[in-house]
């Protein structure tokens, strides 16, 4: 497979196209390190140290991973920096879960001594997008092998190198042979082939709805365990009484950064009544304010879309929104370079919710702003979508904060600020954003089974 640089077009490398055979090859290593390998048996604090030796190299490398994530996958290099300092994290954090996971002892019949034990899965199959190329590789890789699993990883066909990169470094690190496999290929072939494999025993898969579907069909054949985390509409709520100052510079964020390729993208922006004109011609004069260009050059806070088929989606939804009547404050068109995926910040004001540009996921630096009244309307028109990734609410007023990220249907609230992310907290969907929360203690959950223990005196 040719591998694009999309700030260029130009092929940066060319991987391997792994299919079905390849993705049985990995599984059997996975399974044989599994059953037969150390990785499962070793005393956790050694496990603690792999997962934090792990960390150690991610930081080391930290600024050949960033190039790499950059070349490949187009966001800008201060993105990239931030990907790799969060995705070592991550390791860390799970390094910690290690001598943690604990089981439990119950008050059985008293002639019993009944213990439960939280054992790992087995083989796990992960299934990851190109807009995090490696925090996703960290998200999924890290609590699956704290917990004594391992892994058959697939990048996105897009951007396979930072996951190629990271695999290097488990190398480095002595993992035992075939605990994290890493199989570079297409979906429908290498992914779907893992979503189907009947020794695999659970998926973990990030990316669109639609296939996140077809994950759930094909795991049905062993019963795998499954977690989806897919698409995202996100409602972003400002009211009259926010600090509409941050208001501007977290909304820009929220939809913006990584070209708004983010599934939480902050992409419905509901502005009250009051504030609604202002509101937009801010927002419009921070996504002009935003220099488009070279990724790899510091000063730039936006780069090209990741590939030539996100480009044009992204390009078609502008046009999209343009019929519908959707007025158009910045951007509306591509970047002005001759070559690369570069699509302007864009700002669409007038937006009416039953607009396509208002209900589908864009995936680009595409914002719409739609008007509200009061706080059930903001809710209602909110919670209208098939998603529920995220949703974020500004207001100085504590009640209102309060009772809106409980009224509101998305798996993360953010209050006052945009797109936190912490290894400490859950992440996941609600609807057809997915199921099954990742980070936190959460993905210990996902990576374990119980087994209870019964022992007669
Ligand atoms: P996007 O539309 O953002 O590219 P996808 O859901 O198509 O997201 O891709 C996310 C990941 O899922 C990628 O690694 C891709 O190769 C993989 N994938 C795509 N189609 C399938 C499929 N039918 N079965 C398994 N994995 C797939």
């Amino acid at each position: 497979m040719h591998i694009i640089n999309p700030a260029t077009e130009e092929v940066l490398a060319t991987v391997a196209e792994g299919d079905a055979p390849d993705i049985d090859a990995a599984v059997k290593a996975a399974r044989e390190a599994f059953e037969n390998g150390p990785w499962p048996r070793i005393r956790p604090h050694q496990r603690t140290e792999y997962l934090l030796k792990i960390a150690e190299l991610v930081q080391q490398h930290a600024e050949e991973l960033a190039h790499v994530i950059t070349l490949d996958n187009g966001k800008p290099i201060s993105e990239a920096r931030n990907e790799v300092a969060r995705a070592a994290e991550v390791f860390i954090f799970y390094a910690g879960w290690v001598t943690k996971i604990f089981g439990e002892t119950n008050p059985s019949d008293p002639s019993l001594f009944n213990y439960t034990l939280c054992e790992p899965l087995g083989v796990c199959g992960q299934i990851i997008p190109w807009n995090g190329p490696l925090s996703m590789v960290a998200w999924k890789v890290a609590p699956a092998l704290a917990c004594g699993n391992t892994v058959v990883l697939k990048p996105a066909e897009q951007t396979p190198l930072p996951a190629l990169a990271f695999g290097q470094l488990t190398l480095k690190a002595g993992l035992p042979d075939g605990v994290v496999n890493i199989v570079t290929g297409f979906g429908p072939t290498a992914g779907a082939a893992i979503a189907r494999h009947s020794d695999v025993d659970n998926v973990a898969f990030t990316g669109s709805t639609s296939v996140g579907k077809e994950i759930l069909h094909a795991a049905a054949g062993n019963l795998k365990h499954v977690s989806l985390e897919l698409g995202g509409k996100s409602p972003n709520i400002i009211f009259d009484d926010a600090n509409i100052e941050l208001a501007v510079t977290g909304s820009a964020t929220g939809i913006f950064r990584n070209q708004g390729q983010v599934c939480c993208a902050g992409s419905r922006i509901f502005v009250q009544q009051k504030t609604y004109d202002e509101f937009a011609e801010r927002l419009t004069q921070a996504a002009s304010s935003i220099r488009l260009g070279d990724p790899l050059e510091p000063r730039t806070t936006m780069g090209p879309l990741v590939s030539g088929e996100q480009y044009e989606r992204v390009l078609g939804y502008l046009k999209v929104g343009k019929q519908e009547g959707a007025s158009v404050r910045a951007g509306g068109e591509r970047g002005p370079q001759s070559r690369g995926y570069f699509v302007r910040p864009t700002v669409f004001a007038d937006v009416k919710g039953s607009m396509r540009i208002a209900r589908e996921e864009i995936f680009g630096p595409v914002a719409s702003l739609i008007p509200f009244q009061d706080e059930t309307d903001a809710v209602l028109q909110a919670n209208d979508t098939i998603y529920g990734l995220a949703a974020a609410v500004w207001t100085r007023d504590i009640n209102r904060a309060h009772a809106l990220a409980r009224s509101l249907k998305a798996g993360t609230v953010w209050i006052n600020c945009y797109g936190i992310l912490d290894p400490i907290s859950s992440f996941g969907g609600y609807k057809q954003s997915g199921f099954g929360r990742e980070l936190g203690k959460h993905s210990i959950e996902l990576y374990t089974q119980a087994k209870s223990v019964f022992i007669k005196f």
